[in-house]
């Protein structure tokens, strides 16, 4: 009977240790006061960010749909598959910098959840003209939306402006836009004029050049 009763209050003892140490184990550094006033990007300008991660991923999904067209056997065409592989990794890269940014001003703790959807994108029979054009309306989508985005972070309010985030994006983001739209363009004017010249020949030896 000594040895039961000794044995239950060993258990007892044991138990009352162990949960002891748990709570000791227990981390609250993110209740301290500092990592809550830390955040300070405005909700508006917040949301549009993720929106805007969402923009790119679908850039990105969508030039991958391209790349694949143009890497089927009955399609062939090396040069605008790679073009479009390249554009897809870039704009999968974009969305992880905006990601990272939120990330580096402490606004990612409870949005991440909901932060990457799935896309649905076009699928198409496309010629290198028709993916080319379809490519600059996307780039001018995305160039308005990174626009609309600015004046959302500028804020209205006299302590409103993201200064930090506005220049990022109006310095990096807007300025690789300007520059992936010249580019489109001129793309599409040399493959008009190679294909008013010498037809398919003309996408093939521009599929060579690209
Ligand atoms: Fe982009």
């Amino acid at each position: 009977m000594m040895k039961v009763f000794a044995s239950i209050c060993l258990l007892v003892v044991l138990v009352a240790v162990n949960q002891a140490q748990a709570e000791s184990l227990v981390c609250n550094v993110r209740t301290n006061a500092i990592f809550k006033a830390w955040p300070d990007m405005k909700t508006p300008c917040v949301n549009s960010m993720r929106k805007q991660i969402q923009k790119e991923i679908h850039a990105s999904v969508q030039y991958l749909a391209m790349a694949a067209h143009f890497s089927t056997d009955t399609v062939n065409r090396p040069g605008f598959a790679e073009h479009f592989f390249k554009a897809a990794k870039e704009e999968r890269e974009h969305g992880s910098k905006l990601v990272e940014y939120l990330s580096m001003r402490g606004e990612l703790t409870d949005t991440v959840k909901n932060l990457i959807q799935v896309p649905t994108v076009k699928t198409a029979n496309w010629s290198g003209i028709a993916a080319l054009e379809d490519a600059f309306k996307l780039e001018t989508e995305v160039t308005k939306s990174i626009r609309d985005l600015i004046k959302t972070c500028e804020g209205t309010g006299k302590d409103d402006n993201d200064y930090h985030l506005v220049d990022y994006l109006t310095g990096v983001y807007l300025e690789e836009q300007l520059h992936g739209q010249r580019e489109l363009a001129g793309q599409i004017t040399t493959l008009e004029k190679m294909m008013s010249t010498h037809g398919e020949l003309g996408e093939f030896l521009f599929d060579k050049n690209m």
